[in-house]
């Protein structure tokens, strides 16, 4: 039983330590975000291991400055102090004057929450990471009881920092964020961490706005350009922490014996989806691209065999002609750039391979150099490393084998075989004389003679159909392993074939068999059932099993 004890574990997302640094001198420390930008010219840099978390952060340290820059004389002074690695003590001084504005549990306003939906029903706490799974998000390595997840303190600072860069459609009407889904985004890094963040905090047009740092949040005119604050604090979901413990395990990093949070409330933000009219939100995030034709839609990469190939970024060739980002106008000739792609499927809101590069410079030669684009058109059967076998001389053995099946086992035999259904060899004691009875003859005498096991379960599949569908024909059309989910299986989507970038393994064991039957079962209950290529079966799971 959780205890809900809000109260005992407050944190403070500015104050708390909870972003990892490098130093200067290499060391690695664990600190504020206040103590961060204290020391912003002696930091080399912020890490994270996820490349989404290090933007987020930055994001999130970059909005601080923006909402404070007239403490600093106004951005553009701001700006010149910091590209020569200063941080003016004024405007952390104004920073910390807000502190009480980042509380996780206050009662009242919560950091980045809103406490009116506090009795709705909680979900899991992992759905503040799409790589948790929770919810009908069930894409993942390991699976849990929604509300047993728990998060630490620090990772629901994460996720909570997340909501603004990150968030995605989830289906339900869950939005994404103001730049619609997670966008293609470049950050240029200087020899500090105060220059990294000067060099990123660009000249910004149009109005300041209020930074909403809590409760329910509604654009303050959906109509007009979002002005930048708003933007920034832009949250496209309604979360309460509801429930919190002293003591437990993070799901997420592992920490364990640390205050965690679980369930938590995560309702979707009717005031955060598309405009009445349809139309993108004004808004243009610095650091992602945009191109002349859609100038609020950013470049995204959406498509698995693009991302595994480096064709998202192919645009990115032209970089001077084409997309553009604020960061990368603002500082004509940097060197030392990164470039986050966060792949998301607009079609199924999923999310796959997020990767970064790190690059010298973001010049067409330089793209091009670390692009190494391929004409990758993945024939459909090799799709998970796997041929379909050729029928070649070897296939003869196959053939020998079932032809000879089909001549001289008697009913009794395929009655025997028929109960062997999902057993192993030695498991049946009858089926396994069949098989035996078969093989042994043959031996010697024929050549590519399918395997043991793969003659098991072609006689057991064999037993399982009608004795008329139990004959050799020529060009028979019907082979059930072509219907066997590959890598990349087609699902119809509103009445297309596409092709589904999330992998389903080739089944293996019973579950073989299992696809098997239920794909000859399909076949024989059709009005004209397909002949059944039962050589090129048996030949396919020869190659397959071995
Ligand atoms: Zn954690």
């Amino acid at each position: 039983m959780v205890r809900e004890t809000r109260d005992q574990v407050d944190w403070n997302v500015l104050t708390s330590p909870w972003l990892d640094v490098v130093g200067l001198n290499a060391t690695a420390s664990t600190s504020s975000p206040l103590d961060t930008l204290k020391s912003a010219s002696s930091l080399r840099c912020i890490v994270a291991g996820s490349p989404l978390d290090l933007f987020a952060a930055h994001r999130y340290l970059l909005t601080l400055l923006y909402w404070k820059a007239d403490a600093a004389g106004g951005l553009s002074t701001m700006r010149g102090a910091l590209l020569k690695g200063e941080l003016p003590q004024a405007i952390v001084q104004a920073i910390e004057d807000e502190s009480h504005r980042f509380w996780l549990f206050d009662e009242e306003a919560p950091f980045l929450q809103d406490p009116s939906i506090r009795d709705k029903k909680p979900k899991s706490a992992g759905s503040l990471f799409s790589e948790i799974a929770s919810g009908s998000n069930v894409s993942h390595f390991f699976h849990s009881e929604d509300r047993n997840v728990r998060l630490c303190a620090n990772c629901v600072a994460v996720g909570l920092l997340r909501l603004v860069p990150w968030s995605q459609s989830g289906g339900r009407g869950f939005s994404p964020s103001v730049h619609n889904a997670p966008p293609i985004v470049t950050m240029a890094e200087g020899e500090n961490l105060a220059i990294t963040l000067g060099l990123n905090l660009v000249p910004l047009g149009g109005n300041a706005g209020t930074a909403r740092w809590t409760g329910h949040f509604t654009p303050s005119n959906p109509k007009w350009p979002v002005p930048y604050l708003e933007a920034m604090t832009w949250n496209p979901r309604r979360i309460f922490l509801s429930r919190a413990d002293t003591q437990g395990v993070c799901w997420r990093c592992g920490r364990f014996g640390v205050a965690v949070v679980g369930p938590i409330v995560y309702e979707k933000n009717d005031s955060t989806k598309k405009r009445a009219d349809k139309k993108d939100f004004e808004w243009n995030e610095p650091a992602a691209f945009y191109g002349p034709a859609k100038p609020y839609t950013p470049m995204k990469s959406t498509d698995e065999a693009h991302a595994s190939n480096g064709a998202d970024l192919k645009w990115l060739e032209s970089v001077e002609s084409a997309p553009k980002s604020a960061v990368i106008e603002s500082n004509p000739g940097h060197r030392g750039w990164r470039l986050i792609v966060p792949s998301t499927n607009p079609a199924n809101n999923k999310t796959f391979d997020h990767r970064q590069m790190v690059m010298e410079s973001v010049s067409v030669d330089a793209i091009k150099a670390e692009l190494r684009v391929t004409k990758s058109a993945r024939p459909r059967d090799t799709l998970d490393g796997w041929q379909q076998p050729k029928r070649d001389y070897a296939a003869l053995g196959a053939e020998r084998f079932v032809r000879t099946a089909v001549k001289l086992l008697a009913p009794t035999d395929w009655l025997d075989l028929s109960s062997a259904a999902y057993r192993e060899i030695h498991e049946s004691a009858a089926a396994f004389d069949v098989l035996s009875g078969l093989m042994w003859p043959l031996r010697g005498k024929v050549n590519w003679l399918p395997s043991r096991q793969a003659a098991w379960l072609t006689l057991k599949v064999m037993a399982a159909v009608p004795v008329r569908a139990r004959t050799l024909q020529s060009n028979a059309p019907f082979d059930p392993l072509r219907l066997l989910p590959k890598r990349q299986p087609d699902e119809r989507r509103n009445g297309r074939t596409v092709s589904s970038p999330y992998p389903v393994a080739f089944p293996r064991g019973r579950r073989l068999e299992a696809e098997l039957r239920v794909s000859l079962d399909k076949n024989m209950r059709r009005r004209k059932p397909e002949a059944v290529d039962w050589t090129s079966l048996c030949y396919g799971l020869s190659q397959l099993m071995d």
